[in-house]
């Protein structure tokens, strides 16, 4: 009789073997994969994930292969600074959140999945966890309506509790019928691929119409570049996927395609269509569900393994009080998930948006709570609060081309 029986062995997954394991509890963790292995995921981790990887012991050794990056360089239709999460934000919101603000950092990391997940498995086995790869989960056993177990081919294991950590179409959830609630409309299509000696040594996000790119320093020696805009422009975007990315880059930024035309692509092109938001319920009798598997976010604020390490971390600190999990998940949770549904609807800037923009690019401090709200280490209803300094007005705004014109 297992503890608890975690389903897929990712960030959410063995983060939360990991922890689980350290408090003592006997824990089976499965995944159909093998590992190391990658995923259909770009890897941007903010400085309040890279918090969590400290919290674990982990960060050291995924910043020996990964850079570990001091600010982001934002950009919206021209207005640009540079912006570094202050200290302070992150230990405040994981006081907030976990009761304790300890191993609070302020770097960026963009690590590879093939790295980062393998850490993670071997930390959870370093820790005591008993670690499956290849094995799919393709039932879940029941004592009434209570789960009390997994099965695959050739195995049945009994546990306490089973936790879904299985991704966006979880098996886990499927299985236990868990209600889809709160689904968003707003998504965004999204290419990248990853080119040696583009010699930027800090990340970019830059904004330019209805379209973003990000260029990050990542692992072997590359840096991973990505193109995203609205799902509507998809199909269109697809055809000539190749010719379309060059394009949205010089949109964007002429200086951006340079770099990335003087580099050297070392992988093939990667791309989603649409990544629709939706929450479901994530607890019930005998089972729990983390990251992906219980939220889906759009990709376009990189936020999902970070919200992956913070169900890890409440999910091991409510393994006795299931209904408290989801009750302080959702409290964290609800203004992001607003935020990423405004934001992926890749909407072009209004004139308040880019006086907005403005009034940051003059006010460091702003500018730096702007990437500590980014990477929700400040709450976004905390950094619109009223009694802010109110945002200058600094001229007549252009507005923008929207810049489908470039994919035509
Ligand atoms: C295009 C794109 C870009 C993104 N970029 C970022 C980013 O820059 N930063 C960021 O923080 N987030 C990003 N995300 C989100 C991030 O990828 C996810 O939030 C994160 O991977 C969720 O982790 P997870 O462990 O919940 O699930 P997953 O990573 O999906 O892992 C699920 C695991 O479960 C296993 N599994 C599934 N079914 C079974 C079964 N039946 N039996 C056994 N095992 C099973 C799978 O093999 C897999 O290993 C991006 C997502 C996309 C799509």
């Amino acid at each position: 009789m297992w503890d608890a029986i975690i389903v897929g062995a990712r960030c959410a997954g063995s983060a939360t073997a990991l922890l689980l394991a350290r408090q003592g509890h006997k824990v089976l963790l499965l995944d159909r994969a093998s590992f190391p292995s990658d995923t259909l995921s770009t890897h941007f981790l903010w400085p309040r994930g890279c918090s969590y990887l400290n919290r674990w012991g982990v960060l050291d050794e995924v910043l020996v292969g990964a850079p570990g990056l001091s600010h982001v360089n934002f950009a919206r239709d021209g207005i640009a600074f540079a912006a570094r999460t202050p200290l302070k934000q992150v230990e405040r919101r994981l006081h907030a959140v976990h009761g304790d603000g300890t191993g609070a950092v302020t770097t960026h990391v963009s690590v590879r999945r093939t790295v980062l997940d393998q850490w993670l498995v071997e930390k959870a086995i370093a820790a005591g966890v008993e670690f499956r790869p290849g094995a799919a989960v393709k039932r879940l056993v029941f004592d009434g309506d209570r789960v009390v177990g997994a099965a695959g081919d050739g195995f049945e294991e009994r546990g306490r509790l089973v936790i879904g950590a299985d991704g966006r179409n979880s098996f886990v959830a499927k299985a236990v019928q868990a209600p889809v609630y709160d689904e968003r409309e707003n998504a965004t299509f999204a290419y990248w691929t990853y080119f040696s000696g583009l010699g930027l040594k800090e990340a970019v996000m830059e904004k330019r119409g209805r379209l973003c790119v990000v260029i990050v320093p990542t692992n072997f020696g590359a840096g991973m570049a990505l193109v995203f805009g609205p799902k509507a422009w998809y199909p269109q975007f697809r055809e000539h996927f190749q010719e379309n990315y060059m394009r949205a880059i010089a949109f964007v930024n002429p200086g951006l395609e340079e770099k990335v035309r003087a580099g050297h692509q070392e992988e093939r092109f990667y791309g989603v269509g649409d990544q629709r938001a939706f929450k479901r319920q994530c607890v019930g009798q005998g089972w729990l569900l983390v990251g992906d598997a219980a939220c889906i976010k759009d990709q376009c604020t990189a936020i999902g393994m970070t919200h992956a390490f913070r169900d890890a971390e409440l999910a091991a600190a409510c393994i006795g009080n299931l209904e408290d999990y989801a009750r302080r998940r959702e409290a964290d949770l609800a203004d992001y998930y607003e935020f990423v549904d405004r934001m992926a609807g890749m909407a072009l800037a209004t004139p308040d948006d880019m006086r907005f923009m403005r009034g940051v690019q003059a006010n460091p401090e702003l500018a730096d709570e702007f990437a500590a709200m980014y990477g929700d280490a400040l709450r976004v209803d905390e950094y619109i609060a009223e009694g802010r300094p109110r945002v200058p007005l600094l001229g007549d705004d252009v507005p923008s081309p929207d810049g489908l014109a470039c994919l035509l």
